[in-house]
């Protein structure tokens, strides 16, 4: 070997110890490639809620409360989070319920940072996550573009929402989240995916939609198998979102009615027919 291969393979070796070095102390982000769906969305309307006068939002009686202000007991990690003013912030890592659900109607109420720091999906991160996997984001999207199915309201990286109802920020906000979890087989393969519908402020900006699989950063949708209920999940992603008032229902499934023996028309039922005037004046009697 010359003496300027043997430097050079030296060189190499050295070089290749420090970047495996270099590597292993570089924060995980900066290793994670970003998954693309390469669909182009429209940008989605803007759509001026009113304001926010509407809330608090006072939970059903037959509502899991989980947040009221007081604590965050019902929360796994929920005591690094700061309480102040009945008002939880987000801080350290995320939190997840200690109960697990399935099928719910979700209401939460947040409020991204004021005046706003940051910009894209640096401004008021947060996210609320279905079942621990299924996203719905949480971003201070007034005034503050992003990628479409990223921004606040997004089922992240499947569908953006399809207009932008959010308030500006400091302002109280609310997501009524109605979801219908996956059904899986024995085998694992999905039988029924994910439904779900979300008003953003009233307004509604998902409805009735099927989840591709879970929502992820740096991968596609995907279903994986999982239990019937699981714990939700409220993001911390380096910013202080203030939330409050978060409640649950569980039982959203319709009522089964039982057919009876006395079916059809009955004998002397008034319809439309017998008014001259049309349905609409029968309508107007009731
Ligand atoms: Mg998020």
């Amino acid at each position: 070997m010359t003496g300027s291969r043997l430097w050079w393979r030296q060189f190499a070796g050295a070089s290749t110890i420090v970047s495996l070095f270099v590597l292993s102390h570089l924060p995980a982000a900066n290793l994670v490639k970003e998954w693309k769906s390469g669909i182009e969305w429209p940008e989605p309307p803007v759509v001026d809620p009113g304001p926010d006068t509407a809330l608090p939002v006072p939970p059903p009686s037959d509502a899991i409360i989980l947040f009221d202000g007081k604590d965050l007991s019902q929360w796994t990690g929920g005591e690094d989070w700061i309480i102040r003013d009945g008002v939880a912030i987000s801080a350290k890592h995320s939190i997840s319920t200690k109960r697990a659900f399935g099928d719910c109607q979700l209401h939460i109420e947040f409020s991204t940072p004021t005046p706003p720091k940051g910009r894209g999906q640096g401004r008021g991160n947060s996210g609320v996550y279905l079942m621990g996997r299924y996203e719905v984001q949480i971003l201070d999207s007034y005034k503050n573009k992003t990628y479409f199915d990223g921004q606040c309201g997004a089922i992240y990286k499947q569908y953006p929402p399809s207009v932008n109802a959010c308030r500006p920020p400091g302002q109280w906000q609310s997501y009524d989240i109605i979801f219908e979890a996956p059904r899986f087989d024995d085998e694992g393969h999905v039988v029924k995916k994910a439904v779900i519908t979300v008003l953003h402020n009233g307004v509604v900006i998902h409805n009735h939609v099927e989840l591709l699989g879970a929502t992820a950063y740096d991968r596609p949708p995907q279903y994986r198998k999982h239990p019937a209920k699981a714990p939700i999940t409220l993001q911390y992603h380096g910013n202080p979102v203030r939330f409050r008032n978060i409640w649950i229902r569980e039982n959203i499934a319709p009522l089964k009615g039982r057919k009876s023996k006395s079916t059809g028309t009955t004998k002397g039922a008034s319809s439309g027919a017998a008014n001259p005037s049309g349905s609409v004046a029968g309508l107007r009697r009731r």
